[in-house]
């Protein structure tokens, strides 16, 4: 289909704690009001398999299963833990969904603050036992899993399948600054999301970051921060020290096909920091950019692509 017969739409709705949205190519008499509500249904799905916001979600119910005992769970949710595992041990740990102890002691997630004397020590990483076939898992520890590290990205990705499954094929989605993307523009160009530099307050571009067919999600300390007791605090836990991230990194963004492994990523290379951040990137051919906190450019999308 030309583009002279599609007409630019924007949609937008609530999700995550945050915003999703979606602009897209599609025919004049096209069914706007449909999109929007199968989006919209198919993140409150995600929501009630990974919230941890939410009790009675399937991570919640999981996180209050005894271990050893298998439990029924949906493949999404499956697929999610999956990537989720394998990310934290290509990554050795940087990116680590059992530190939802750690998120609620420090007093950055859904739960409430615990005292310090409950502070989880001597921290090792879940172990998990996930059957695709069998759309079942069990767990071997006993640390509250979060997946809110990833289950954004997820999100972003179930967005894409609802658009393709619309027969739509040029559209730019994403939930608060993850985003995926589909086709070209109206005139023939990527679509692009703008690189904020880092930085509390003025929102500065460093540059655009063009799009083809893929997703960015970005990690950064300088937005996605909490106060905890007059104390601002990254909202990313360094899983080694079992504390709040900080480190000579500002923000990385990492490109991906997939907007769930882009999330994971992102907060994976910004736990590891510049200098094992970039190693590791160039070994595994990360497409990574990656921001010092001074606001210098430790590795570029053109340095990802160049490889090792
Ligand atoms: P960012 O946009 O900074 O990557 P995300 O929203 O993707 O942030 O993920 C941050 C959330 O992930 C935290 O609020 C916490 O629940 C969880 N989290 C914190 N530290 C880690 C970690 N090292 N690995 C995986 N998940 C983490
Ligand atoms: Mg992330």
């Amino acid at each position: 289909m030309s583009f002279e017969t599609l007409r630019r739409r924007a949609l937008n709705g609530p999700a995550m704690g945050a915003r999703w949205s979606a602009v897209f190519h599609a025919p004049e008499n096209f069914d706007d009001g449909a999109l929007a509500l199968a989006l919209q249904e198919a993140l409150e799905a995600v929501e009630l398999q990974m919230s941890a916001w939410r009790p009675e979600s399937d991570i919640e119910r999981f996180n209050r299963a005894p271990p050893g005992v298998w439990r029924a769970l949906p493949q999404n949710l499956l697929t999610v833990l999956e990537a989720a595992m394998e990310i934290g041990a290509l990554s050795g740990g940087a990116f680590d969904i059992g530190v939802g102890d750690l998120v609620n002691a420090w007093g950055l997630g859904a739960g409430s603050r615990t005292p310090d004397s409950t502070m989880p020590v001597g921290y090792t990483a879940p172990t998990l036992q996930i059957d695709m076939r069998g759309l079942r898992a069990r767990k071997f520890s006993r640390q509250r899993l979060d997946l809110s590290g990833i289950a954004k990205g997820f999100g972003v990705d179930e967005l894409a399948r609802v658009m393709r499954a619309f027969g739509l094929s040029s559209w730019l989605v994403g939930i608060d600054g993850e985003m995926r993307a589909c086709g070209h523009k109206a005139d023939g160009r990527p679509w692009a999301v703008g690189h904020e530099r880092p930085g509390r307050d003025a929102r500065e571009l460093m540059g655009v970051i063009a799009l083809q067919d893929c997703a960015v999600a970005t990690s950064g300390n300088y937005r996605h921060v909490v106060e905890v007791e007059g104390h601002t605090l990254s909202h990313t836990i360094d899983p080694r020290r079992g504390a709040p991230l900080v480190n000579d990194l500002a923000c990385v963004s990492v490109l991906a096909p997939s907007a769930m492994v882009a999330d994971a990523w992102a907060t994976a290379l910004m736990v590891l920091g510049a200098e094992q951040g970039v190693r590791l990137a160039r070994r595994l051919g990360l497409e990574a950019i990656l921001v010092a906190n001074a606001g210098d450019l430790v590795m570029s999308r053109d340095d990802a692509r160049a490889g090792a």
